[in-house]
Order: C-alpha cells, then sequence, then structure tokens
C-alpha cells in the first residue's frame, strides 16, 4: 500500500474527525478537509512541473504547511527531501546539490533564521534548484484546482522512494537514508499499534518533522490509525506543549528525555489528565525522569523506542504494560515482522543471549539505500540485506533488548575494551555531577587514554582528575579510570539533541595539546 491510499482510506472512514491542529494559528483540518488539502497542494507541485522521483526539498519549522507537503509529494510519487531548519548556508548548499533538490517549500523566516536569503544565497551554486515556494508568501498562491484526472493517471508503487532523510550526524557527516512508502508507511503504522492508537487518540507533537520521530512515528502513526496530529509551536517549547495537551485533551505526548526533563520543569499547574501514552525515543531515558513522566504527567503507557533514520526508523519498542524498570533498563523488544540479530562486530557471529555485540537487523524497514552514495550503503547492508546499526546491544531471554553504546564510541585501552557508557554511568553515582561523558583520546602508551567530560551540579566545585581517580578506585577496573577530566558548562549537541563525541574528540586534541 501507498501512503496515499492510506490517507485516502482512513479519509473515508473518519471524515469528520480531526486530522490536524496548528496550535499557533489555531488552523485546523478533519481528514476529510485534509485529504482535500492535500490533493490541492499536490495539483499545486504539479502545476510547478514536479514529477514522479523528482526530489522536493522542505526546510521550514514544524507547520501545517509542513504535513500537507509531505502528504502531497507521497500523492504525486516525488521524492520529499528534509532539511533540518537549523541548518545554515553551506548545509543547506550541500543537502540541495546532494540530492539534486528542484522544488524547495522553505519558510519565509522564523526567529533568527532568514531563510528567504539563506535561499538567495545559495542559489547561484545550486544548479538544480527551480522553484522556491515559500510557506506564508507563495504556498497560498500555488494553483488548487487542477485535473483530477491527472492525479488520478499518476502510477504509485509502494518500493518507490519517496524519503530522503539525512541522519542526525552524530558519529561523522549525516547521510541521505532514502525510504520507501513500504518503509515507512509500515514502519509508522507499527509504531502506532504499539502504542494503542485508535480515531480517539490526539497525538501532541513538539518533536521535529523534518527528523522520522515526527513524521513518521508522528504523522504516519497518526494518520494510518485515524488519530489527530497536533503541533503545539513550530519548534519545541515547553510551556506551548503543555498548554497543547490541555487545551487539546492530547491522549499521547513525544519528545527526547531531554526534552521531558524540560517540560517536567513547567509542570505547573497544567491540566494533563487526557494523557495515557507518548514515545520517549532517541537517547537512553534517566529512571528518574521515566518515574516523574509516568507519575506526574500521568503517561502511564508510555513507551520506548529505538531505532534508526536507516530503519524506518524503529526496529524496537516497549510495550504499553512492560514494568518500569523495562522501560527505563530497555528499549523493548523487536517490532513485529522484523528479524534482529546481535553479532561480534569483528567475526559477524551471532552471539549467545546476554553477551553484547552489533545490532543487526532485516526486513521490511530496512532503507534503500544512502542517496547516491552506494559505497557507505554498501558498507552498511550487506550482501544478505542486514542493517549493521553500528549500535551495542545486548538481548535477555525475554528477547528485551539494552542499547550498551556505539561501535565507534568504543575505546580500545591497551587492549582491552572499553564501552564508554559503563564509565559514564558511575559517574553520574559522584553527588556534584550532574551528567558526563567519555571519549577515548589518542596515547603514545596504550593507544588510546580516557577522557571524562564532566557538567557540574550548580554549587560544586569543579572536580580534578585526582578527585575522579580517587572516587573511582576500587570500584571500576583501573583500566576504566579516566586518566584526563575535563570541566565544561555545555557538551556539543546536534539539534536532536545527542552529544557530538566526534566534535568532542577533535576538542580534546587541543585540550591536551
Ligand atoms: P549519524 O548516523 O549521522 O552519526 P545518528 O545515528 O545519531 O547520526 P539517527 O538516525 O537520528 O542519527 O539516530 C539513530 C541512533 O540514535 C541509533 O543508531 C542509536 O545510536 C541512537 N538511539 C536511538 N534510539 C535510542 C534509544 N532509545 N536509546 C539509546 N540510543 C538510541
Ligand atoms: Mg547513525
Amino acid at each position: 500500500e501507498t501512503i496515499p491510499a492510506n490517507l485516502a482510506a482512513t479519509a473515508a472512514r473518519h471524515p469528520d474527525r480531526d486530522a490536524l491542529v496548528e496550535c499557533a494559528t489555531g488552523r485546523r483540518w478533519t481528514y476529510a478537509e485534509f485529504a482535500a488539502e492535500v490533493d490541492r497542494v499536490a495539483h499545486g507541485l504539479l502545476a510547478l512541473g514536479v514529477g514522479v522521483g523528482e526530489r522536493v526539498g522542505i526546510w521550514a519549522p514544524n507547520c501545517a504547511e509542513w504535513t500537507l507537503t509531505q502528504y502531497a509529494t507521497a500523492r504525486i510519487g516525488a521524492v520529499l527531501v528534509n532539511i533540518n531548519p537549523a541548518y545554515r548556508v553551506s548545509e543547506l548548499e550541500y543537502v540541495l546539490n546532494q540530492a539534486g533538490v528542484r522544488t524547495l517549500v522553505a519558510a519565509e523566516s522564523f526567529k533568527t533564521s532568514d531563510y528567504r536569503a539563506m535561499v538567495e544565497q545559495v542559489r547561484p551554486s545550486c544548479p538544480a534548484l527551480r522553484d522556491v515556494v515559500l510557506i506564508g508568501a507563495d504556498f497560498a498562491d500555488l494553483p488548487r484546482d487542477g485535473d483530477p484526472a491527472a492525479l488520478a493517471a499518476i502510477e504509485l508503487s509502494a518500493d518507490d522512494p519517496i524519503n530522503i532523510q539525512y541522519t542526525s550526524g552524530t558519529t561523522g557527516f549525516p547521510k541521505g537514508a532514502t525510504l520507501s512508502h513500504h518503509n515507512i508507511l509500515n514502519n509508522g503504522y507499527f509504531v502506532g499499534e504499539l502504542c494503542g492508537y485508535t480515531e480517539a487518540d490526539r497525538i501532541c507533537l513538539p518533536v521535529p518533522f523534518y527528523h522520522c520521530f515526527g513524521m513518521v512515528m508522528g504523522n504516519l502513526a497518526a494518520t494510518s490509525h485515524g488519530a489527530c496530529m497536533v503541533i503545539p509551536a513550530p519548534a519545541f517549547d515547553p510551556v506551548a506543549s503543555l498548554r497543547a495537551c490541555e487545551r487539546e485533551r492530547c491522549t499521547s505526548l513525544y519528545g527526547v528525555p531531554t526534552m521531558f526533563i524540560a517540560m517536567l520543569a513547567e509542570l505547573g499547574e497544567h491540566d494533563l489528565s487526557s494523557l495515557r501514552t507518548g514515545i520517549m525515543a532517541g537517547s537512553p531515558c534517566p529512571a528518574e525522569i521515566m518515574k516523574q513522566v509516568i507519575d506526574r504527567m500521568g503517561m502511564t503507557e508510555v513507551t520506548i523506542c529505538y531505532g534508526m533514520t536507516e530503519t524506518s526508523p524503529v526496529s524496537t519498542q516497549t510495550r504499553a504494560d512492560d514494568s518500569v524498570e523495562r522501560r527505563v533498563g530497555t528499549v523493548g523488544r523487536v517490532h513485529p515482522h522484523l528479524e534482529v540479530k546481535i553479532v561480534d562486530p569483528a567475526t559477524g557471529r551471532t552471539v549467545a543471549r546476554g553477551e553484547p555485540g552489533e545490532f543487526c537487523t532485516r526486513g521490511y524497514s530496512v532503507m534503500l539505500g544512502y542517496w547516491e552514495e552506494p559505497e557507505k550503503t554498501a558498507e552498511a547492508i550487506d550482501a544478505a540485506r542486514w542493517m549493521h546499526t553500528g549500535d551495542l546491544a545486548v538481548m535477555d531471554d525475554d528477547g528485551y533488548v539494552r542499547i550498551t553504546g556505539r561501535i565507534k564510541d568504543m575505546v580500545i585501552r591497551g587492549g582491552e575494551n572499553i564501552y564508554p557508557r559503563e564509565v559514564e554511568e558511575f559517574l553520574y553515582t559522584h553527588p556534584d555531577v550532574l551528567d558526563a561523558q567519555v571519549i577515548g583520546v589518542p596515547d603514545q602508551r596504550y593507544g588510546e587514554e580516557l577522557m571524562a567530560w564532566v557538567r557540574m551540579r550548580p554549587d560544586a566545585e569543579p572536580l580534578t582528575a585526582e578527585a575522579v581517580r580517587e572516587f573511582c578506585s576500587g570500584k571500576l577496573a583501573h583500566y576504566k579510570i579516566p586518566r584526563y577530566v575535563h570541566v565544561v558548562d555545555e557538551f556539543p549537541m546536534t539539534v536532536t539533541g545527542k552529544v557530538r563525541k566526534v566534535e568532542m574528540r577533535a576538542a580534546a586534541l587541543d585540550i591536551l595539546d
């Protein structure tokens, strides 16, 4: 099945239910209105000459037009290229050229970002770029009425590419994962199944649409179940998110752990009694945060998802009735219709249950490939179509998976494999430590040495290397004790809220110099 066929079926079943609400402007669409509006935008894109397989870029914070463009491009078989709204000219230029974007839908401006000016700046160096449609200006002027026969005549196949999503760039340069209708529609559907969605659900989406968290786990999970998409604000704002949950009686709320931390700090008197479930994903959730999300926000069925852009994205998810311990300590069990194996990265052999190894997955969710990067695709997907995620994981006897780090972050010191996560978790137990990240730095004698980056609690004295050594001594094996300690206010982060260890490793070289 294709995304447009799925949307049409939902709209036929639930024409009068809310499909989309944009809180910032109060605009709202029922499913019948939303499906009709998607068709009108599709006609507009056809009038610009957008053809099947052509790349249409979208560069905007969350808004209704983002969602309309998502479904309209799928409607006409064009390939939507998600562009991170935090990108600046050099990144924009890279993506437009890498994906060969011919039509760009862009916001005019947002906060301090003047998108219109940045687009004009890169235009001369983006030869493929022909049309720019500005949201708030040209978007509304797109020709809305076209020949219905023109839309009907477009032949779509579920295996066609319809989306290029760039990875977060946590471990290096972002790569363009190319995804089909089949990939992301099914994944969105199963995410919705595991959240127990029905047409009565209303999902608050403060997570970015340019990322699979918003457009697949949010939008596609919603429309495949007749649920409503609620956009609280163009970009994450804790108070706007809470207010949207209250006013729109949302039943579900999404976020990465840092977003939930921010919302918990603003809870106040917001009435969140309608909340039942939600999704936390992207990075590990601290136990205390999970407990508060359940107890203070009432999200008793909240689930944890693990996945990556390349796998549409979700591979494992906790279930609504899993214990709190499992929703904190694990990323749940494998999704329906997917295969998973945990292998020794050196030999490729499947390890025993309980042993760490690389998480590999195969099935409908694995991307078509990285856009125009066949070598990188071949490194990630083997001849038997197994996706090698680069994540280290352990699966227990009951099938619950724990993510223990990334292969790229593993440190080898004097022949010993060290998983930074283990050292980080120990450092968290220090009363003065707010947050800790551990990286490997080059060392003449051992090949690599450990360096801890530490954020101190307010009013705490900065930790010294000696103090850390004393704290760890006798509790961690000697080779896991960080040799260097670097106290900072903030870690370098990606816009999706992940710590960028690549940047820390580069900075460490200067610090040690
Ligand atoms: P890049 O591939 O460019 O380095 P990235 O891998 O961070 O960036 P994404 O595809 O957005 O880009 O993120 C997927 C990664 O996020 C996974 O491979 C995994 O390392 C991490 N991740 C996702 N969900 C979880 C989770 N629930 N717990 C721990 N880590 C997670
Ligand atoms: Mg990745």
